[in-house]
């Protein structure tokens, strides 16, 4: 027969995520405030049997305010705060002569743990500003606080996230204020799948909703794309070809990248100077242009790096056929490249919602009160092994 472990206290009975963020959203006593990225309206349809690369941004939005959500807020619009600390970060890097050149993106945290704990040589390369969902987080314990008149420990961040290092993230102690995380709890587009199939939310059935505050809940074409890889070097070339020129750009003219461990590259002449972004997928190809960055053999300025093949749409956390990858790749990317389009404002910078925060909250960008809640920190992670391997003893044995 079946062997049933039963703990009678039910202290042992672990508690999945999905549970936890119902209880949160069923409960009176706190205002939940729900942040969904990019690349979770391209991906969780799958769920619901629609086509591939169905974007259902505005079904989200009504199953989770069915689901008992008082706010859902658009990552898209940190995404363009993003744009706006990191491009600033990135400009006083190329008019510094100390400043570490290249600099790489921040917003994966995948990358981030894996430069902590294997090339902590790389560091200083790394952008200092944090992920949407870390300037999120940061904005909605303070700003928004502040804006619909609450105390922030009132509040529950939830935010759907297209893969688990996003929980790893969220629990890291430098996105904190006085030891409470700015995050309260991520759930990935599977784990939202299940959470709307819970309370019998059919995605398929349910009429679209609309963002409902004026504020943090709209974004760019910009910062829509940051879910396909190449999205956030595109978003922030947009930017700083506006700030060096004046002038506005639609896109960026990418090509295949020359450098093979690369996806694809762009050179962008820019006041006077060459500008050269390399976009890099896969944590194997990052690892061999970090190399050539320490080396000295890397001719890029600025380098985005995502984990997952293709990006964000790829996620751990997002479905796809049984044993394949980069089964919905194509379609992903286009319902992103169509959003793109749609959206009125397709640059950071002409956020009416950003150009807001700064006027009313941070001022400019990279000023001493952005720097402290949308920058971060990193550790040297590397662990020296205790033993020697057997190859290192005789190595010396020879040499000796
Ligand atoms: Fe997560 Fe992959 Fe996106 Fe990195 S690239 S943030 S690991 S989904």
């Amino acid at each position: 027969g079946q062997c049933i472990m039963v703990c009678p206290t039910g202290a042992l009975m672990a508690r999945d995520n999905v549970e936890q963020a119902r209880e949160l959203l069923e409960d009176e006593e706190v205002i939940t405030v729900v942040q969904f990225a990019p690349a979770v309206r391209a991906t969780l349809g799958d769920a619901f049997g629609l086509l591939p690369g169905t974007n259902v941004e505005k079904r989200i939005i009504t199953g989770l305010k069915m689901m008992g959500a008082n706010y859902i807020l658009d990552t898209n619009f940190s995404a363009d705060m993003v744009i706006m600390e990191e491009g600033t970060e990135l400009l006083g890097r190329l008019n510094d002569p100390q400043a570490k050149l290249p600099m790489f993106t921040s917003c994966c945290p995948a990358w981030i743990n894996y430069v902590e704990q294997h090339i902590p040589e790389l560091l200083d390369h790394i952008s200092s500003t944090r992920s949407p969902q870390a300037v999120m987080g940061s904005m909605v314990k303070t700003w928004f606080a502040e804006k619909i008149g609450q105390d922030s420990s009132k509040i529950r961040m939830i935010s759907i996230m297209p893969c688990t290092a996003k929980k790893v993230e969220a629990a890291r102690p430098q996105l904190a204020k006085d030891g409470v995380p700015d995050t309260d709890l991520v759930l990935t587009v599977r784990e939202l799948a299940r959470l709307f199939q819970s309370r019998g939310i059919d995605l398929k059935t349910i009429p679209d909703g609309e963002f409902d505050t004026p504020f943090m809940s709209q974004g760019t074409g910009a910062a829509v794309i940051f879910g396909k890889s190449g999205g956030v070097a595109e978003a922030a070339a947009r930017t700083l070809y506006h700030v060096l020129t004046g002038g506005e750009v639609n896109s960026i003219p990418f090509h295949a990248a020359k450098n093979p461990h690369a996806f694809k590259e762009a050179e962008l002449e820019l006041g006077g100077k060459t500008l050269r972004i390399g976009v890099v997928y896969g944590l194997a190809n990052a690892h061999e242009v970090a190399r050539q960055v320490l080396d000295g053999t890397s001719s890029y300025d600025f380098i985005e790096v995502m984990t997952c093949p293709g990006g964000c749409v790829n996620g751990g956390g997002t479905f796809r056929k049984r044993g394949k990858y980069l089964n919905f790749t194509e379609q992903r990317f286009e319902a992103l490249e169509k959003a793109d389009e749609n959206c009125v404002y397709r640059q950071s910078h002409n956020s009416p919602m950003v150009q807001q925060a700064y006027r009313e909250f941070f001022g400019e960008p990279n000023s001493h009160k952005a720097h402290k809640l949308l920058h971060t920190t990193y550790d040297n992670r590397k662990k020296e092994p205790a033993v020697p391997s057997i190859r290192e003893v005789w190595q010396k044995i020879k040499l000796g």
